[in-house]
């Protein structure tokens, strides 16, 4: 039976990976987002089970324990994992889309080695720096931070299978897009 095909895609904080992701999950139908568990706190606009499972450090470290999780990995003081259960599943009748960071990508590939690895990049690190700013609720500390991770994250580019930059969202949604339709070809007979 075929499978869906996995696309990781990350890209720092800032690089506008949500508003490039829900315009490649709305343009194929035949693609589901992987819901993430994590410990952090839900956002403004956030929903249980579509953006995340919002979970306690107790019961993220219980599904640790029981082997709940694909990957996960700790930062920026939160944890954050892909449920295996949920991700398979999906699997079965769509392709899926995860989005995750660098340490997260690079144990999926381990396990999933056919997983496609998309990393979004800013078109510089000032624009990055100045879309940060521009949020507005980000203090001078938390830049700082943020731009310290997306310099991690972008030196880890080079191990991705592809790398888009987002200048203009969508002639980046349309490149992933693109891929997307390459690689999601390659299962035999299609889904
Ligand atoms: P945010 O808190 O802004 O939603 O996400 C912070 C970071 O966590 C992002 O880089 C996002 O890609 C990453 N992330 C979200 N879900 C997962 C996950 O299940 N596993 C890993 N490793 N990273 C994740």
């Amino acid at each position: 039976m075929s499978k869906g095909k996995l696309f990781a895609i990350s890209g720092a904080s800032g690089v506008g990976k949500s508003t490039v992701l829900a315009k490649v999950m709305a343009a194929r139908k035949d693609l589901r987002f992987s819901v993430s568990a994590t410990t952090r706190p839900p956002r403004p606009g956030e929903a249980e089970g579509v953006n995340y499972f919002f979970v306690t450090r107790e019961k993220f470290e219980d599904m640790i324990a029981h082997g709940a999780f694909l990957e996960y990995d700790a930062h920026e003081g939160n944890y954050y994992g892909t449920p295996l259960a949920q991700l398979e599943e999906k699997q079965k009748k769509s392709h899926v889309i995860l989005d995750i960071e660098p340490n997260g990508a690079f144990n999926l590939r381990r396990k999933m080695p056919d997983a496609v690895l998309i990393f979004i990049m800013p078109p510089s690190r000032e624009e990055l720096e100045r879309r940060l700013r521009s949020r507005g609720d980000t203090s001078e500390e938390q830049i700082a931070m943020r731009l310290h991770r997306a310099q991690w994250e972008m030196d880890q580019s080079v191990h991705y299978d592809y790398v888009v930059v987002n200048d203009q969202v969508d002639a980046c949604a349309d490149e992933i897009l693109r891929i997307i339709a390459e690689k999601a070809q390659d299962l035999d007979g299609g889904i």
